[in-house]
């Protein structure tokens, strides 16, 4: 079982997809010279040769409850936060099984933050967070960018959006990655073009976090990159439907999702109108036999009164099956003892930017 042997790109591609990874990429770490160094992974492991980067798609199904505005939770939950937390680290460990059986130190990283020095929403530095240990090292924690990773394993290219768009699904994946001391062939950088500027993405970001003409512009493994300029506080309010409540058709708080925020706008923009885009113009190879959009994106005015549909007054209310809303806040404020809960101030789940992870 515990043989030191060496392992090529072949074993590691083969055994990522075996264990459920959809995409599979391989950088050495010299890819990270010129990242800032909060955000340079060869300060977590000095002695990593390669950077395997995983791909998990999000199921373009994730998202059809929020486009036909019939139920919220299943993207936050089965295409954000359960792909982060519970499906990429099950086939993270058992890579790392496999690579440390073969006598290679690896690191696991999941996508989630915590203890970053660096903020994952805004990119700003957190003054007064933590000290370096040693002088010449970073702050702690240094935060790694999952599609700066993506991108450098060769698993696609930056869209105007700031995504990472792979041939194989666009926008549409989240993505975990290894550290390892395992020398492994590398892949080269993907040259392709995905991303055809149409800025569909700009025109249905109901957040107006992306700018139609400013960029940014950047290099990256000798390779110059460039993307719109992004508002992460509009976008932090906009994920939470849109900026006045437009993509939001509830009336009080939604319930957070394995902790994460509440994405019920399904990134209207980024991702959704973007996969819309290029599977019409067939860009990328998952592509579907019906069409993902068949009407108009909907919006909620909340101005105007909310009221009972006839068919909920006819089944429910006349049935008397029915109650406010208070009642089930009030509901939700107990455990399951019957004991009122820490008040919401001392909630410390980490909120999320898909922007950013
Ligand atoms: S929507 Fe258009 S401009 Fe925006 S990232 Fe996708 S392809 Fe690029
Ligand atoms: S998640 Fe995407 S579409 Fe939504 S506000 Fe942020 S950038 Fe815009």
């Amino acid at each position: 079982m515990f043989e030191h042997r060496d392992i090529n790109a072949l074993d590691v591609k083969k055994m990522a997809l075996r264990y459920g990874a959809d995409l599979v990429g391989i950088s050495p770490m010299d890819r990270f010279e010129g990242a800032p160094k909060q955000m340079d992974a060869r300060y977590i492991f000095p002695g990593a040769k390669s950077m395997i980067v995983l791909g998990f798609r999000i199921a373009r199904g994730t998202l059809r409850g929020i486009e036909e505005g019939t139920l919220f939770s299943n993207y936050p939950s089965m295409g954000y936060a359960a792909l982060n937390q519970i499906y990429g680290p099950m086939v993270l460990w058992n890579m790392t099984r496999f690579l440390e059986n073969a006598g290679y130190e690896t690191i696991p990283m999941l996508n989630t933050g915590g203890g970053e020095a660096i903020s994952s929403v805004t990119g700003n530095f957190r003054n007064g967070w933590s000290r370096p240990v040693r002088e010449g090292k970073p702050y702690p924690d240094v935060l790694v960018s999952f599609r700066m990773a993506a991108y450098m394993a060769g698993l696609g290219e930056i869209g105007w959006n700031r995504l990472l768009l792979t041939p194989e699904f666009g926008p549409r994946q989240r993505f975990a990655l290894l550290l390892t001391d395992a020398e492994i062939e590398s892949d080269p950088i993907y040259e392709g073009k995905i991303c055809d500027r149409c800025k569909l993405c700009v025109r249905d970001c109901m957040g107006k976090a992306l700018s139609i003409t400013e960029s940014v512009k950047t290099t990256v493994a000798g390779h110059e990159l460039e993307w719109a300029k992004f508002d992460p506080l509009a976008c932090e309010k906009g994920i939470q439907g849109g900026l006045d409540g437009e993509l939001n058709p509830f009336e009080g708080d939604y319930p957070r999702q394995y902790g994460y925020g509440r994405a019920i706008e399904g990134a209207c923009g980024c991702i959704r109108a973007c996969m819309i885009h290029l599977e019409e113009r067939k860009r990328i190879k998952n592509l579907f036999r019906n069409k993902f959009r068949t009407q108009e994106q909907w919006k909620i005015d909340h101005s105007k009164p909310y009221e009972l549909t006839q068919d909920v007054i006819n089944y429910y209310v006349n049935n008397g099956k029915i109650e406010d809303y208070d009642e089930y806040i009030r509901y939700n404020e107990r455990d399951n003892y019957g004991i009122k809960k820490a008040d919401k101030s001392d909630d410390n789940s980490t909120e999320h930017n898909p922007l950013i992870d």
